[in-house]
């Protein structure tokens, strides 16, 4: 299910969207990644790229980017330097508790995903890559959506990435995010405080 496009509108904040990045979860995002068109995109750039289906390694373990798929993922960070990176997976929806587990930072070192709204997750990328490639400044988010989603988690799916797609900047985003999802906003600041320091959210 490989996908690839880019939209380039100038200056701007250079975004990249990768979906699909492990197992048979490219199925599920490629639906999403398709429906952002040229008017989502008012200044900047962005690739979209959705991922051929691999072996389920989870992108918390080194090993992953060093699978064909993740160094594929590397690659496209490399090449294109996005300020603004939003890997899109899906789940198995008897893995929302362990997902959205409050303490899930004890048990894998990660904060939990936060519920936007109908079971669409969001959250930081791998510490892996986080920290190590990505600059402070730069905007990275995980969204998950539920695999063989509801027409309903899939409009909120859709709907957050063109709010992505449309955000000029770090505060422009936060503050149309905010607009629509407060609580999770202020949640999401409190988990990347807890790992960052002084890290921005996401
Ligand atoms: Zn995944």
């Amino acid at each position: 299910m490989v996908f690839f496009k880019i939209i380039n509108h100038g200056n701007g904040l250079k975004r990249l969207f990768i979906g699909g990045v492990h197992g048979k979860e490219g199925i599920t995002t490629i639906k999403a990644l398709k429906s952002i068109s040229e008017e989502d995109v008012q200044e900047g750039s962005l690739v979209i790229y959705n991922c051929d289906e691999s072996k389920y390694i989870s992108t918390l373990n080194p090993l992953y980017y060093e699978s064909e798929t993740g160094l594929e993922v590397l690659d496209l960070i490399g090449h294109y330097k996005p300020d603004m990176y939003i890997e899109l997976h899906c789940y198995k929806s008897e893995n929302f508790q362990t997902l959205t587990d409050i303490n899930r930072k004890k048990k894998l070192g990660v904060p939990p995903l936060i519920e936007l709204e109908k079971g669409v997750l969001i959250g930081s990328v791998s510490p892996l890559i986080r920290t190590k490639i990505f600059d402070k400044d730069n905007i990275c988010i995980t969204l998950e959506i539920p695999c063989s989603p509801s027409d309903e988690s899939l409009e909120v799916y859709k709907d957050f990435l063109k709010v992505l797609a449309g955000a000029k900047s770090r505060s422009d985003l936060e503050k149309k995010a905010a607009m629509i999802y407060p609580d999770q906003v202020e949640t999401s600041q409190k988990y990347a405080w807890e790992i960052f320091g002084d890290y921005p959210p996401f």
